[in-house]
């Protein structure tokens, strides 16, 4: 786990980073081997978890816990340990994307209705060429289509993986499968909501 100060909000554990900390710790972890995992909890999936130990430690077992929601904010301030900014889920992979495009890695786009991965990956590429993306599969599947899925994903070569099943459905499946993610290559996932919908352009942020 990487060493950063976490902040607790209603006893969910949330770091104390803007973009620019949050992404340097990206890269670092980003360089490790295994499948490094990312969450973006707003404030409704932090009191769920307020209520829920699972999904409490689930988000306390990933790498990377950023704060996309003003309520945490505004609560982190009452708390008096103040996160200085909102770092959304969808702008934070965008940079990750960004960065990608530059290096050459390869992103799987996973998650949303049937369509919509391919159609966030097409504009993805058009925004940032060079990116390379390993491979595309829809959010709706039966739990025993769950490994073909895991080896898609290890056979693309896939560096990253985004997973966009919903909260916290994209999260249990994250920390469910990060070892065998890891062992296929994959050296970060990250959960992002409805994030492809937007950029296929079927949800207005
Ligand atoms: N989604 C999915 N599989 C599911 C449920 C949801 O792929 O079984 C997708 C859904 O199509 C949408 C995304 O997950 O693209 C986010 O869903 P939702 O808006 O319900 O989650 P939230 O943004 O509240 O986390």
């Amino acid at each position: 786990m990487h060493n950063t100060n976490r902040v607790e909000i209603l006893g969910v554990p949330v770091d104390m980073v803007d973009r620019e900390q949050a992404f340097s710790i990206f890269e670092d972890i980003f360089k490790n081997a295994g499948c490094s995992m990312i969450v973006t909890p707003n404030s409704e999936i932090v009191q769920n978890a307020s209520k829920d130990e699972e999904l409490r430690s689930l988000i306390a077992s990933a790498d990377l816990i950023i704060p996309d929601g003003i309520g945490l904010v505004y609560a982190s301030k009452v708390m008096g340990c103040p996160l200085s900014e909102r770092v959304t889920g969808i702008d934070f992979l965008e940079s990750i994307i960004s960065h990608l495009a530059k290096t050459g890695e390869s992103i799987f786009f996973f998650g949303s209705k049937p369509g919509v991965a391919e159609k966030a990956a097409d504009k993805m590429r058009e925004k940032y060429p060079g990116l390379q993306v390993a491979g595309a599969h829809d959010g709706y599947f039966k739990p025993e289509e769950e490994e073909q899925i895991l080896s898609q994903i290890a056979q693309s070569g896939a560096d990253f993986l985004c997973v966009a099943l919903g909260a916290p459905k994209q999260e249990r499946f994250i920390a469910k499968y990060r070892e065998q993610l890891g062992a296929g290559g994959v050296r970060g996932a990250i959960g992002v909501g409805g994030s492809l919908d937007v950029w296929a352009g079927d949800l207005k942020r």
